[in-house]
């Protein structure tokens, strides 16, 4: 489609084919080539909307998408590079674009010629199924913008939806710069006892590089970790733990500086307001509607029922951790006897791990397993623009040395990059005009970056990460499905979006599998069989633990939400007590103020959907132990698994997919077995 963008033309974003040219984006192009796309957008839809001959996909739906796409591949790489290279211009700009943004899909899905021509479509008997699956979806995500609502209904959704777009970003701007702010210069080197050497190694340059003697300890997910879980000053585990669970808040070193509670307020308002708006009793039904799970009162059961079954684990747990430590034990106490109870139980702790978990061996061994499962080859590309110096680029073809696509892989921690690790829709795969545009995605993580004259050593909860990531990934990256909004991650419902991810976590676990991925940095010796078994043994270490702080988290966003009540400002506090007097088996002190950093739920994507986690795990597990019945790496179990789940996208419901590939449908016992916590 060609659409006169005017003087925008030398704009690099407009320019675009291809993967996005880092190097060449500056903020001051972002909000000019997004006006320009939007407007084009609007005089394309509008002369769409004009027609009044018969519609049809042709005619209709595959512009529609042309238009997505376009827009969508444009805007990814600006808030990709907004969440790992994080600066004042850039940040300003992504702002300004956030309401347009809204705006423009608000109107989009109010647009009633639109809709009527998506409801005339719905009838023709001859879409292939990926078209019905797209018609439908979209027809539902009309009536979820408010498509029906009266005319002026229809302006106060979308001023709504620009509201909440700008309140969920400015949550996540308070969480990144509360931890940027933060950090803590130690002098005294008697206080680091206990740590890692690769953290102080780190710590030491960090500070020399502000110019300052000593360790300068920051507040990023590595160090926080590292800190509470060997730190042997518990004033010093308590002074991380304190500025990590007070970030953003009214408590803690930098009490009110960022504090998000008025924004979570009325982030919690106004998505109430949508949800009733649209004539849901809450905001939770509103979330469910596009979803697997059927009703809130289901996830309530679910979510429930998993938290009675791992209760007296968790309580047993806690019990052997006040036991090993010989008292009673603060929140900050809790990682730190955990590994050592764990060091003393199974004799096997990360830091004996890390250099046998070279980055590089990792990243081969989890590509050789997805040679072994799926016949897969994935080779790093060179002379690729990247955002960073660390960043590269793998291009995956197939068992018929077809091209599938390809993602980025950005590991480290690093200041002004978004925390935790993620996988995100560079491009998304299109056959619109004929020809193919392939799919690419970023993976993102934070891991422990090398230090100076060694390579990247990872922890085993990180090679963890990275074949979750790389899950994702592959979903995304194998799709067959040609429409851009119902490929890879696209239209797969958010409960089972974590179906991939955790089900390849499986095999970082796997006995047969971490000779692949491991071998020692120096002597290139294989992880020593006695340390293997160990480490798999200590999987099911606190598993009763792990399980309640996930069902905390998840039960916590539903009754945020199901339970909401307007005009009362101390919802937050008072739900989240309650769901700990329910769930939580360890002490919280009064200044923790975990919600306020909670971005998976605040910041918009996991809204009253944070329990898609388990309920993605309970397919997850249950699917890998099909891999465990055929012998892990089985290249006929792993074909099948592509072809009933990650090349679909979101062309087929998720259980009848599951059945297709496991022969029935799920059950609780692969997870319940995996963790140990089926009572056996
Ligand atoms: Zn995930």
């Amino acid at each position: 489609m060609a659409i006169a963008l005017g003087k925008t033309k030398d704009n690099p974003l407009l320019a675009m084919r291809g993967l996005p040219p880092f190097s060449a984006i500056h903020a001051e192009d972002v909000e000019p080539a997004i006006d320009a796309l939007l407007a084009a957008n609007r005089a394309e839809l509008s002369g769409l909307a004009k027609r009044d001959d018969t519609p049809s996909v042709a005619d209709v739906i595959v512009p529609v998408e042309q238009l997505r796409h376009r827009l969508a591949r444009t805007w990814s790489p600006v808030s990709h590079l907004n969440a790992v290279m994080n600066s004042d211009s850039l940040r300003a700009a992504y702002n300004a674009c956030l309401p347009k943004l809204s705006a423009y899909q608000t109107e989009v899905g109010q647009n009633e010629s639109l809709y009527r021509a998506y409801t005339a479509i719905s009838d023709d008997p001859a879409l292939t199924p990926a078209q019905r699956a797209l018609v439908d979806d979209a027809l539902r995500d009309f009536r979820l913008a408010g498509v029906a609502l009266e005319p002026e209904r229809k302006a106060r959704f979308k001023t709504l939806m620009q509201e909440l777009a700008r309140l969920q970003a400015r949550f996540e701007e308070n969480v990144l710069d509360a931890a940027s702010a933060w950090s803590l210069l130690i002098q005294d080197e008697s206080r680091l006892r206990g740590l890692p050497a690769h953290v102080t190694k780190r710590a030491q340059a960090e500070a020399a590089e502000r110019g300052e003697r000593g360790w300068l300890l920051t507040l990023d997910f590595p160090t926080y970790h590292a800190i509470v879980t060997h730190a042997e000053d518990a004033g010093l585990r308590r002074e991380l733990y304190e500025a990590w669970s007070t970030r953003a808040s009214d408590r803690g070193p930098q009490a009110g500086r960022f504090d998000n509670s008025e924004v979570m307020r009325e982030i919690l308002r106004v998505r109430h307001e949508v949800a009733r708006m649209l004539g849901f009793p809450s905001f939770v039904e509103y979330s469910l509607a596009n979803k697997m799970a059927g009703s809130a009162a289901e996830v309530r059961g679910f979510l429930d029922d998993l938290a009675a079954r791992s209760l007296p684990a968790g309580r047993r747990e806690m019990r052997e951790l006040e036991d090993c430590a010989g008292r009673a034990l603060e929140a900050w106490d809790i990682g730190y006897y955990a590994e050592k109870l764990r060091r003393a139980r199974y004799d096997v702790s990360d830091e004996q791990l890390r250099p046998y978990l070279p980055v590089e061996r990792v990243l081969a061994g989890a590509f050789a397993v997805t040679g072994h499962i799926y016949g897969l080859r994935i080779e790093r590309r060179a002379g690729v623009d990247v955002w960073h110096e660390d960043v590269r680029l793998y291009d995956v073809r197939d068992a018929r040395d077809e091209l599938r696509g390809s993602f980025y892989v950005d590991l480290y921690a690093r200041p002004k990059k978004r925390s935790g690790a993620w996988m995100d829709d560079c491009i998304s795969r299109a056959r619109l005009n004929g020809s193919v545009e392939l799919p690419v995605a970023y993976l993102c993580c934070n891991f422990t970056p090398p230090v100076a004259g060694s390579p990247a050593l990872l922890a085993h909860g990180e090679v963890v990460t990275l074949f979750h990531e790389l899950g994702h990934t592959l979903h995304h990256v194998l799709t067959r499905v040609d429409y851009p909004s119902v490929a890879g991650i696209n239209g797969v419902p958010w409960d089972a979006v974590e179906l991939p991810s955790q089900f390849m976590e499986g095999f970082a676990w796997a006995p047969t599998v971490l000779p692949l991925i491991s071998s020692h940095y120096q002597t290139g010796e294989p992880l020593p069989a006695g340390m293997l078994e160990r480490m798999i043994a200590a999987r099911r270490f606190n598993a009763g633990m792990q399980m309640l702080r996930q069902l905390e988290f998840a039960l916590f966003d539903l009754r945020l939400h199901a339970d909401y009540e307007p005009g009362r400002a101390d919802q937050v506090a008072t739900v989240l007590d309650d769901v700990r007097k329910q769930v939580s088996v360890v002490p919280v002190p009064e200044f923790n103020r975990f919600a306020h950093g909670f971005t998976h739920v605040f910041g918009g994507a996991y809204a009253a959907g944070y329990y898609s986690y388990k309920w993605a795990e309970v397919l997850a597990a249950d699917a890998f132990a099909a891999f465990e019945e055929a012998g892990v790496l089985d290249r006929q179990t792993g074909q099948r698994f592509l072809r009933s789940i990650l090349e679909i996208g979101g062309t087929r419901p998720v259980m009848d997919a599951f059945v297709d590939f496991r022969g029935r449908k799920p059950t609780l016992d692969a997870l319940m077995r995996q963790c140990g916590l089926n009572g056996g």
